[in-house]
């Protein structure tokens, strides 16, 4: 069989949000999706998703990765994905995606059996909220956000700080925290919006807080040595690293012990062979890693599978897994992927490649058609 690029098609997808919503960097007044399937000589499908600006997605794409990726051998993978990451790191993220499913296909088997085997059939998920809206009032509507989420089953529920002020945010905070019932987490992000003091004054006042599972990213993440000092301050966790591109970009963090959980996200790291490298990064420095996954259905489901075949991080978490990130907020592309969490956990699939079907008819539906609605 032709393991041969016969098709490379995109699909960009877009939603505007009748509401707004957003964290400390400000509203999102749409959610969009970039999907694209590579299709080999031999009739095997892959099916990757890139996060972007659409617009500038579609003219890279059409301008150079589909005329590069035509007749290139869908096997030679981390080569190709090595070359793409130079042009467009994002892009290359996605292509990996697609080859990997396009690898495990041709195998015959499952993507997590391509990687090893999966270790557990369920994997937990923790409710992730844009905490901030335009309209609606302030903090009610995201305290009652938060229940809504916790009423589904979430056991764990993650807020925004950072774009209010100090007395407002821990107001928000205070009535979160109180309200949550024995078993149930919250975690807080900052996205990071702090200086020293400030994230010093919400450490402080966390110390209390036996319910928070962690505190994560109260400042740049170059900031490596205060991430540190934070970290010692007391017994509250520290997480970070949505942004960070590739293994590298975490050793000073890990070599440091700045961090007890490093967020990776599958669709910002160049490529799922890195990614996972950063997980096995992870447990090499005994570090816990609970992936960020807030921009996308189906690379979400990739740091699922992922999460699958990880080891436990210590000895005594044994049928434990650290969590992945759900959105919970607004958004149609959440039912790309036809998996919802139940008692807060996903269960996967088996079957090859992927295991599952996208659902094309919502792809359809929310196409995006071209026209300019950006300004
Ligand atoms: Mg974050």
């Amino acid at each position: 069989m032709s393991m041969r690029l016969a098709a490379v098609e995109t699909f960009p997808l877009l939603y505007p949000l009748p509401q707004p919503y957003g964290d400390a960097n400000g509203y999102k007044y749409y959610r969009a999706s970039f999907l694209l399937r590579l299709t080999t000589e031999g009739g095997l499908s892959g099916w990757g998703e890139v996060t972007g600006w659409l617009p500038e997605l579609e003219t890279e794409f059409k301008r150079r990765i589909i005329p590069y990726l035509r007749g290139k051998n869908a096997l030679k993978r981390t080569r190709l994905v090595a070359h793409l990451k130079g042009w467009h790191h994002r892009a290359a993220a996605g292509i990996s995606m697609a080859l990997t499913e396009i690898a495990a296909k041709g195998a015959g088997i499952s993507i997590c059996e391509l990687w090893g085997g999966r270790r557990r059939d369920k994997v937990p998920v923790y409710a992730s909220l844009q905490s901030y809206t335009a309209q609606a009032a302030w903090p009610e509507h995201p305290l009652s956000q938060a229940q809504e989420a916790l009423s589904q089953g979430f056991r764990a529920i993650k807020v925004k700080i950072g774009a209010k002020t100090f007395g407002e945010d821990f107001s928000h905070i205070q009535h979160l925290q109180g309200s949550l019932s024995p078993g149930q987490e919250f975690m807080v992000d900052a996205n990071q919006s702090f200086d020293q003091a400030t994230a010093r004054k919400w450490g402080r006042q966390m110390l209390s807080w036996e319910n928070l599972a962690w505190f994560e990213e109260p400042l740049p993440i170059q900031q490596v040595a205060t991430y540190k000092a934070l970290r010692s301050q007391g017994g509250v966790a520290m997480a970070g690293g949505e942004n960070i591109k590739s293994a590298v970009g975490f050793l000073a963090l890990l070599q440091q012990g700045a961090l007890d959980i490093i967020q990776p996200d599958p669709a910002h790291t160049g490529g799922l062979d890195e990614y996972r490298h950063i997980l096995g990064l992870a447990r090499s420095f005994g570090v816990r890693v609970s992936p960020h996954s807030f921009d996308g259905a189906l690379s979400r489901y990739y740091a699922l599978l992922a999460q699958a075949c990880l080891p436990p991080w210590s000895k005594m978490a044994q049928d434990d897994i650290e969590p992945v990130e759900w959105d919970v907020m607004e958004n149609p592309f959440t039912a790309l992927v036809p998996l919802k969490p139940k008692g807060g956990q996903i269960h996967l699939p088996s079957g090859r490649g992927l295991g599952l079907e996208l659902d094309e008819e919502l792809i359809c539906h929310y196409r995006w058609d071209g026209s300019s609605h950006w300004s």
